[in-house]
């Protein structure tokens, strides 16, 4: 039975959520889409940074790679590097990908932990290859072959985020999606069932709809300030509420990751794209003023900044329902956490396709709403106790802010997770959570949370052949990144039109 849905679905705000949206609703939903935004008003121009799940989100658009790179001036990432958050001087990666593999039952930690505690084992980056690519610069894929596994090494991107709207905005008009230029003044609501039933903009134009999609960034027009849905704050465990942003010249070759650097107060994030770098120093104000947070900023840039510092201001938390009523909200006007393991536009993409999956009709069912609010919470919770756990084990003795949070109470998902990691070298990755088990290892031992123990099993392997299975992982990762070319050559010869692709 074909069902005529008339009414369209009327998209909000038009930043990198609301493009986001636009694209895939024109693309799948098929039903007239209607996305309002204002120029006035611009989007928040920060969120450059991605983890590898946003090539899935290109991929169902059926985008093409290598102009996404030229369009929106990206490079690759193959992991976040996270320097003095275990004391200046400290360093270590959180790289996609697998680290070591695991042998028999158990997974690579608790060999590793075996072999290190009679000192045969290296640390862990010497057997995660994403990790040694990132470091040595390097970058390279492999198309499969029939018969022989193609190494495991996923990647994401760094990309100009005002670019990255333009080009989804162009994809989603070219799928038929209508734009109108204007300021929301008013929300009105049917008074029956408290719907939302359309946006009032400047100059008293109305626009109508059966289901709205609120991407209107902070302000949250629709999902908070016309339907009143609360905000659960998190800023206890996640203190850091301001930012300030500039992009410098870039220098040099351009590296495959993100640079996360621990600071006095917060933290700086340093993301490579072709033609600049962007920076932003991440603080919280209780500790920090404005004007020194951005003298620390503007210390630390590769190159001459390109544009003023700009501060941003932000609540950690979200909003205690994503969808209520007819209206779902995306991006920041459904919550926010800083950019730390840069999961935002990953929650963006991750609402859309479970939007997608329960997609209305005319009317929404409320298990359906209900189930996917549900949905929503579980994944942002436990992305909040990872970003918590790098505050909570950090390692920087004697500095006010950091002293406060490792000593303050996490959540008890979250000690629970650490317990077991702790006694026994035990993870586990709870149904759809998002990061894998691969994540919370590099970062708990990167953090220098070290389990006491591991899994007796390991200890059935002699000696010898755990010896001989490390020293095979190690050597033919580094025989693998040896024999890569360096990441800035290869993407220039990736985006260039004008080559045949040199993808191995
Ligand atoms: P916005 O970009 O703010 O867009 C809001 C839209 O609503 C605009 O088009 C605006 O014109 C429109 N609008 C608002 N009010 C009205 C009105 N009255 N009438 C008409 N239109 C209106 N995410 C990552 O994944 N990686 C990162 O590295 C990362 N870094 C970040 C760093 C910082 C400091 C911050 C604050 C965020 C970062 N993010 C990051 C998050 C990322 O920026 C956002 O998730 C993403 O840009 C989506 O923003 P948005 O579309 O929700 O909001």
């Amino acid at each position: 039975m074909n069902q005529d849905v008339s009414s369209p679905i009327v998209i909000a705000g038009g930043g990198t959520a609301g493009w986001m949206a636009a694209a895939t609703l024109g693309r799948f939903a098929g039903r007239k889409v209607v996305l309002v935004e204002s120029d006035a008003i611009g989007t928040v121009g920060v969120g450059e940074a991605t983890i590898p799940q946003i090539r899935l989100f290109n991929a169902a658009l059926g985008i093409d790679e290598a102009e996404f790179l030229r369009e929106t001036r990206g490079t690759f990432k193959l992991a976040i590097e996270f320097a003095g958050w275990s004391g200046e001087g400290s360093s270590y990666l959180h790289a996609f990908g697998n680290v070591g593999h695991g042998a028999g039952i158990l997974p690579f930690q608790h060999y590793w932990l075996r072999a290190r505690q009679v000192g045969m084992a290296g640390s862990l980056s010497d057997y995660c290859l994403n990790d040694r690519a990132a470091r040595a610069g390097k970058m390279q894929m492999w198309p499969p072959q029939a018969g022989q596994a193609a190494p495991d090494m996923p990647w994401a991107y760094h990309f100009d985020a005002s670019l990255y709207a333009g080009y989804l905005r162009r994809y989603a008009e070219a799928h038929g999606v209508e734009r109108i230029e204007g300021n929301i003044s008013k929300v009105e609501r049917d008074a029956e069932s408290g719907d939302i039933s359309a946006l009032v903009l400047d100059g008293d134009r109305s626009v109508e709809g059966g289901f709205f999609i609120d991407c209107t960034g902070f302000r949250s027009l629709l999902l908070g300030d016309t339907l009143g849905v609360g905000f659960d704050d998190w800023s206890h465990w996640l203190p850091c509420d301001q930012a300030v942003a500039v992009p410098c010249e870039a220098k040099g070759h351009f590296t495959p990751y993100t640079r996360s650097i621990a600071r006095k107060a917060g933290w700086q994030w340093r993301i490579p794209l072709q033609h600049r770098i962007g920076n932003g120093h991440v603080y919280s104000s209780e500790f920090m003023g404005e004007d020194e947070a951005t003298a620390i900023l503007l210390a630390n840039l590769d190159g001459e900044p390109t544009d003023e510092p700009r501060v941003l201001k932000f609540k950690t938390g979200m909003r205690s329902r994503q969808w209520s009523h007819n209206c779902l909200a995306l991006g920041l006007a459904s919550g926010f956490m800083e950019p730390l393991e840069s999961t935002s536009i990953h929650l963006i993409q991750s609402s859309i396709a479970r939007l997608l999956q329960m997609l209305p009709g005319e009317a929404v069912a409320p298990a359906m709403r209900d189930e996917f609010n549900r949905q929503a919470i579980f994944e942002w919770s436990r992305i909040r106790d990872f970003l918590i756990l790098h505050y909570w084990a950090n390692g920087r003795d004697g500095e006010p802010f950091w002293d406060r949070c490792r000593a303050m109470e996490i959540p008890e998902t979250l000690t629970a997770k650490i317990e077991a990691f702790r006694a026994s070298g035990f993870i586990h990755r709870e149904h759809e959570e998002l990061f894998t088990e691969q994540g919370w290892l590099q970062v708990l031992i990167g953090q220098g949370v070290m389990p006491e123990s591991y899994n007796p099993i390991a200890d059935a392997m002699p000696e010898a052949e755990l010896a001989a299975m490390l020293a095979r992982i190690a050597d033919s990762q580094r025989k693998l990144v040896h024999a890569m070319p360096a990441h800035a050559p290869f993407l220039r010869a990736y985006i260039d039109p004008n080559q045949t692709r040199k993808t191995a």
